[in-house]
């Protein structure tokens, strides 16, 4: 039966996660495995405490371990055996934690010191689209320490190489016929420590806080389109680069224009009267002007016109597509007694291949073929 995960790690059910750290720092610094070669007392009092760190430090798994106790995580456990790998998951999962932990970034290691990319969901208007705009991105990230300026370090506490690798940054471990390569402990990887860790970072370099960004959209943005801002994403540790911040751009439904590319199609009902008598209509555009659009005599259902560079615009391009208006012919409602006669007047006139030639057509082709 695995050990309560606060007693292993000597830490009170209350402990905050930098109590935890810090538990865990201390204990990995006595039983790391290259401390003590060949102890295996050492060694499982160091899975030990790996195990019962990686719970607690996660909010999530710590909720679900206070509730069910280890029950909470047999079904979870990697590999189904119970244990987060010394030999096996070792490398990756104890690494990741190591390096969240001591921070680094000054040599060798630093790739994986950098800060992570942080995507942000963006919805605009087709309006915004077509012309482009300013906008305000608001998230909560890690930003370099103001206290250090991403040194990690308190002022005066300049970081020297690492005793336990000799500034490698990397340890060597024997296991059975294996030599395994990886990350100091001591130093997660980083090659230096810090004497005296800067306090309100806890020694990485940066802290949690909400950012607000000015973000230009270009006009002609496309549903999708991804806008990297290089270097506003995540603070790396210890004055390791930043991420990206990649704004996602989501463009909503219009009530009137659906966007084809860089045109822009607009279905108009006209009357039945204007469709068959012909006439102008006039149309709202994209870019708040009205258009003026002629509807010829003898409009159909359906029947497009175009109107030149009245669509959207061209994402880093001068010109603009155009507009399709989609004439939807609608039938008369609600007739009045004198509306009614003068239809019934017309249907008897009306009749005939020369008004309705695709009416008649259709008629003719079905009686042939009975
Ligand atoms: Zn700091
Ligand atoms: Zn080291």
């Amino acid at each position: 039966m695995a050990k309560d995960y606060y007693e292993t790690l000597g830490v009170g059910q209350t402990a905050s996660d930098e109590e935890i750290k810090k538990a865990y720092r201390k204990l990995a610094m006595k039983y790391h495995p290259d401390k003590n070669p060949g102890d295996k007392k050492a060694e499982e009092k160091f899975r030990e405490a790996t195990e019962a760190y990686e719970v607690l430090l996660d909010s999530q798994k710590r909720a679900a371990y206070d509730r069910y106790g280890h029950a909470a995580f047999t079904q979870q456990q990697q590999g189904g055996g119970g244990h987060p790998g010394f030999s096996g998951g070792f490398g990756g999962s104890f690494a990741d934690i190591i390096d969240e932990m001591f921070g680094g970034g000054f040599s060798g290691g630093a790739q994986n010191q950098s800060g992570a990319d942080v995507r942000y969901n963006m919805d605009i208007t087709l309006e915004e689209a077509f012309k482009g705009k300013n906008a305000t991105v608001k998230f909560a990230t890690l930003v370099t320490c103001t206290s250090c300026k991403g040194s990690g370090g308190e002022a005066g506490s300049r970081p020297t190489n690492c005793t336990a690798c000799h500034g490698r940054g990397k340890t060597r471990y024997q296991q059975g016929f294996f030599t395994i390569e990886r990350a100091c402990a001591t130093c997660g990887g980083a090659g230096q420590t810090i004497a005296k860790p800067c306090r309100p970072c806890n020694g990485s370099g940066r802290t949690r806080k909400e950012k607000n960004l000015e973000v230009k959209i270009p006009a002609g943005v496309e549903e999708g389109t991804r806008i990297r801002i290089t270097h506003e994403g995540e603070a790396g540790l210890r004055g390791a680069p930043a991420g990206d911040l990649y704004v996602f751009l989501n463009i909503k439904q219009h009530s009137l224009f659906k966007r084809q590319g860089s045109d822009i199609l607009c279905k108009v009902p006209i009357q039945m009267t204007t469709a068959v008598l012909g006439g102008e209509i006039e149309v709202p555009a994209i870019d708040g002007s009205q258009v003026s659009v002629k509807i010829p005599t003898g409009t159909q259902p359906g029947q497009q016109f175009r109107v030149k560079s009245k669509g959207m615009s061209i994402l880093r391009a001068t010109g603009r597509g155009d507009m399709i208006i989609e004439a939807k012919v609608e039938t008369p409602v609600s007739l009045s007694k004198k509306q009614r006669e003068l239809m019934e007047q017309f249907a008897e006139l009306g009749k005939g291949e020369k008004n309705s030639p695709e009416s008649s057509g259709f008629f003719r082709k079905v009686k042939d073929l009975f």
